[in-house]
């Protein structure tokens, strides 16, 4: 007979209890709460009637006490009587090995995580900031993640081509960057390539000058990059409709990778159904796999995506304040990480944590000025060409200098966010450009904004004059 203590079990009784006790809570609570807290715990000690379940920081008792009664619930159901639980803190070292990494939930992973090679990972055109472990999923993103993370796994198997849709600042290239990482960092030798649509056809254009003599890089090198990509990930394809030439090219790409059983993924601001100028045997291509969307993120995720960042970054901020945000800020996660931002940097320009008042004085502003929706395009044309000293029929002309494309783009955007007036419409009244235009302008500005930029600066500026 065993000589150790009775009553405890073995490590792999508890690991199976565990795993169904996880399994009943998966389908009760909201996939938040789930991926952020509770997937964390690590139960210990288990016993006939007491299980300690440990977590990694005192924050996480207080986040998971709202769910007190459903897990100990769950774990009573499966015991089939009635158990003693406790949390507690344990901190995890990193040579931990009872503890597998992936299943500490995006708050932990280690930095060793993080590094697929660096090398590869800039080859392929990925960010390495993109990854799956610190994606928070909630009710309007969780398919898109599942599928996400099931093509990382098994690359041209299960989901070929992959098609995520949805609006700005919602997702798409962070999870289409996670893939990518993803794939490196399980075998690195991957051919993985990134990029965006725009690129793509840029890209094209350089090598279709090359030809004619104008240039480096060749046709070859181009049909070489893409065509031999094990997993090609296409950002922002809307981009190509109406480019005959790129569309050409890129259903050639398509059609060569899918054939050879290569991983596709590709991205968009609307469902493959909406490509109305788009050959249909291109669109019905992107069908042949799974669609998904991202949705707008509802209050519970996104004050988990704020917390989180908070909880990453130690930044001194109130659980009051981040709620106040996310509760105000619901236009997409970008633009959610900018107003954090914000707060934080004007907080701490003043040397304090930020307060309530300091937070609805900044919001405040922004929320005026969502009000005040009946200004004209003209109005804000105008302010915005006074503002950077340039005519007015510079910003709606064609020429692409940089002091020309800033200001046009930064009019796009506050076209959009103080007008109800359609993309086409803003477009049209900007010398006749196509709505893909326009959405790309604010893209570029809302990336800008996220970073403490001139741009962030120049729009606040305008908007304040309007
Ligand atoms: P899109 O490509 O759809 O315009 P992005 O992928 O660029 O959007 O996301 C905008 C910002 O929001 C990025 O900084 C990204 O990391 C962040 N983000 C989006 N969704 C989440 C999420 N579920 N969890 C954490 N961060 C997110
Ligand atoms: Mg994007």
């Amino acid at each position: 007979m065993n000589t150790t203590k009775s009553t405890e079990t073995k490590k792999e009784d508890v690991e199976l209890f565990w795993k169904k006790v996880l399994g009943i809570l998966e389908t009760e609570l909201n996939p938040t709460a789930y991926n952020t807290w509770v997937k964390s715990i690590i139960p210990e000690n288990l016993t006939s009637n007491s299980l300690d379940l440990a977590v990694p920081m005192e924050y996480s008792i207080k986040q998971l006490e709202k769910y007190d009664s459903l897990i100990q619930d769950a774990i009573d159901r499966v015991g089939k009587a009635r158990f003693k639980t406790r949390f507690v803190v344990k901190k995890i070292s990193e040579e931990s090995s009872e503890i597998k990494e992936k299943d500490l939930g995006p708050l932990f992973e280690s930095k060793k995580q993080l590094k697929a090679d660096s090398r590869m990972v800039a080859k392929a055109g990925l960010n390495s900031r993109f990854t799956f472990e610190n994606f928070i999923m909630g009710n309007s993103n969780q398919l898109a993640y599942a599928i996400a993370q099931a093509v990382s796994e098994k690359p041209g198997e299960s989901y070929n081509p992959f098609f995520l849709y949805s609006g700005v600042g919602l997702g798409k290239t962070h999870l289409m960057q996670a893939i990518g990482n993803k794939i490196l960092q399980n075998s690195p030798k991957t051919n993985v390539v990134y990029t965006t649509g725009e690129s793509f056809m840029n890209e094209l254009i350089e090598a279709i000058q090359s030809g004619k003599g104008r240039g480096k890089y060749t046709s070859n090198e181009f049909r070489n990059k893409f065509r031999k990509a094990d997993v090609l990930l296409i950002d922002d394809i809307q981009f190509i409709i109406g480019r005959e030439s790129t569309q050409l090219e890129f259903f050639h790409t398509f059609n060569a990778l899918y054939m050879a059983g290569k991983q596709i993924v590709l991205t968009s601001d609307r469902p493959p159904k909406d490509f109305t100028n788009l050959e249909k045997r291109i669109t019905s291509r992107f069908g042949s796999g799974i669609i998904a969307d991202i949705q707008y993120p509802d209050t519970d995720l996104r004050t988990a995506i704020l917390r989180t960042k908070r909880d990453i970054n130690r930044d001194e901020v109130s659980n009051e304040v981040i709620d106040y945000i996310a509760q105000y800020v619901s236009t997409n996660i970008r633009e959610l990480e900018g107003a954090y931002l914000q707060i934080l940097t004007t907080a701490r320009a003043s040397g304090k944590s930020p307060s309530m008042e300091l937070v609805e004085s900044v919001l405040g502003k922004n929320i005026k000025a969502q009000r005040r929706k009946s200004l004209s395009l003209g109005q804000i044309l105008k302010e915005v060409s006074r503002y950077y000293s340039i005519k007015t029929v510079d910003i709606k002309g064609k020429r692409r200098t940089k002091n020309i494309v800033i200001p046009r783009q930064v009019a796009m955007y506050l076209m959009r966010e103080l007008t109800e007036e359609p993309l086409m419409s803003i477009g049209q009244f900007l010398g006749g450009r196509d709505h893909t235009t326009v959405m790309h302008g604010i893209d570029k500005v809302e990336n800008e904004m996220v970073e403490m930029t001139k741009i962030r600066q120049d729009v606040e500026n305008v908007r304040r004059m309007l």
